[in-house]
C-alpha cells in the first residue's frame, strides 16, 4: 500500500469565544490522501472543511487551538516551525482560494506576483526566467497569449481566466499537493465545468494529489476517487466516490446529493431544511438531529461514531439501510 501523501489524524481545531470559553470547531477529524489521487471535502458553510487544510497549512488566526497530528509526506505539520512551514506552503503544497479577485494584489501584474512566488522558493532562479515560466504556467492552464497577459493587471481578467490565472500561480511551483478552496464557486457553470476538466487534466499530466473544498457534491462527481462528507465539525461520511453516491449511508449525505439539480428537476430545487449548527450552540448527541427527518430517541442524546457501512464509513444510528439503531 502506497504511503499516504497526506495523512491527518484527530485533528481538533477550538476558537475561543467572547466569554472566555472554547468551542471546537473541528471535533477530531481523520482523513487521508494517497498520492496522484482526489479527495473532496463536501458540507455546507461553517462544517470546518476549509479550516482543517488552513490549520496545517497554520493559516489560522493566532490564538486558536490546534491539537492532532497532519503529516505531508511522513512529515508532521502542525506546531511545525514558521520558517519550515514557509518552505512547505506555496512550494510543496499549492493553493487555489476561492475568490481570486481579493486573492490576487490589485496593483501588482499577474506575472510579477508569479514571479514572486517562483523567487521567493529559488533563490537561484532570474526574475526574467521566472517570467518565462510564469508564461509557460499560463499556456499549461490554457490562457491565451501568456507573453502578453502575464504584463497584465488581475481586473483585466474575466473571473474564469483569473481563476486559471490562481491555479497557474499555485502550480509555479510543481507542488505535490493542491488545495483547492472552493475553486468554482464565483464561476458560473459553463466556466466552472471547464475549471473543473482543467484541473482534472493537470491531475492527470502532473500527477499531483488534491484536496477539493466545496458545498457542491456535484462539483466532486466526476473528479474526486475519495469524499468526505463533513456536518458540524465531524466527518459523517466517508467513502470511494462510487458508493458515496449509490450507496449512500448518511441522511445528510442524501440531503446534499438531492439538492444537486438535475434536468428532472423542473424548477423545483430540494433543500435540507433548517440551518447547520453555531460552534458555540451545537445540540447534543448528533449534531444533524434537529434537521434530519429519520432522527430517533438516541439521536438527541449520542453522538455517533463514523463506523463502517456497506463500501462507506458512515457516523449515524440509523444510517440509510437500516431501521434498527447501529449499536
Ligand atoms: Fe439523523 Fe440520527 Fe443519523 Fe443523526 S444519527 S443523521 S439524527 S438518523
Amino acid at each position: 500500500m502506497t504511503a499516504p501523501l497526506l495523512d491527518i489524524r484527530d485533528l481538533r481545531i477550538s476558537f475561543r469565544g467572547r466569554d472566555g470559553t472554547w468551542a471546537e470547531a473541528l471535533c477530531g477529524i481523520d482523513l487521508s490522501l494517497e498520492p496522484g489521487k482526489v479527495l473532496g471535502i463536501v458540507g455546507e458553510s461553517g462544517s470546518g472543511k476549509s479550516i482543517a487544510m488552513m490549520a496545517f497549512l497554520q493559516l489560522l488566526p493566532r490564538g486558536t487551538r490546534v491539537e492532532g497530528s497532519a503529516r505531508f509526506r511522513g512529515e508532521e505539520l502542525i506546531g511545525m516551525a514558521p520558517a519550515r512551514i514557509r518552505r512547505i506552503r506555496g512550494k510543496a503544497i499549492g493553493c487555489i482560494f476561492q475568490d481570486p479577485l481579493s486573492a490576487f494584489n490589485p496593483v501588482k501584474t499577474l506575472g510579477a506576483q508569479i514571479v514572486e512566488a517562483i523567487t521567493l522558493h529559488d533563490r537561484a532562479i532570474s526574475n526574467r526566467a521566472a517570467l518565462k515560466e510564469a508564461e509557460r504556467l499560463f499556456e499549461l492552464v490554457a490562457i491565451p497569449q501568456p507573453a502578453r497577459r502575464v504584463r497584465q493587471y488581475p481586473h483585466e481578467f474575466s473571473g474564469g481566466m483569473r481563476q486559471r490565472a490562481m491555479i497557474a500561480m499555485a502550480l509555479a511551483n510543481r507542488p505535490d499537493l493542491l488545495i483547492a478552496d472552493e475553486p468554482t464557486t464565483a464561476l458560473d457553470v459553463t466556466v466552472q465545468a471547464q475549471i473543473l476538466e482543467l484541473l482534472a487534466d493537470l491531475r492527470r499530466e502532473l500527477g499531483i494529489g488534491m484536496v477539493l473544498i466545496t458545498h457542491d457534491l456535484g462539483v466532486v462527481a466526476g473528479i474526486a476517487d475519495e469524499i468526505a462528507v463533513m456536518y458540524g465539525g465531524s466527518v459523517v461520511e466517508r467513502g470511494a466516490t462510487d458508493p458515496i453516491f449509490y450507496q449512500t449511508s448518511h441522511p445528510y449525505t442524501a440531503g446534499l446529493i438531492g439538492a444537486v439539480p438535475t434536468l428532472d428537476s423542473r424548477g423545483t430545487l430540494q433543500q435540507i431544511e433548517g440551518t447547520p449548527p453555531s460552534i458555540f450552540s451545537r445540540p447534543p448527541g448528533c449534531s444533524f438531529h434537529p434537521r434530519c427527518p429519520r432522527a430517533g430517541a438516541p439521536c438527541r442524546i449520542e453522538t455517533p461514531c463514523l463506523l463502517p457501512q456497506g463500501d462507506t464509513a458512515c457516523a449515524c444510528h440509523f444510517p440509510l439501510s437500516r431501521l434498527e439503531p447501529v449499536t
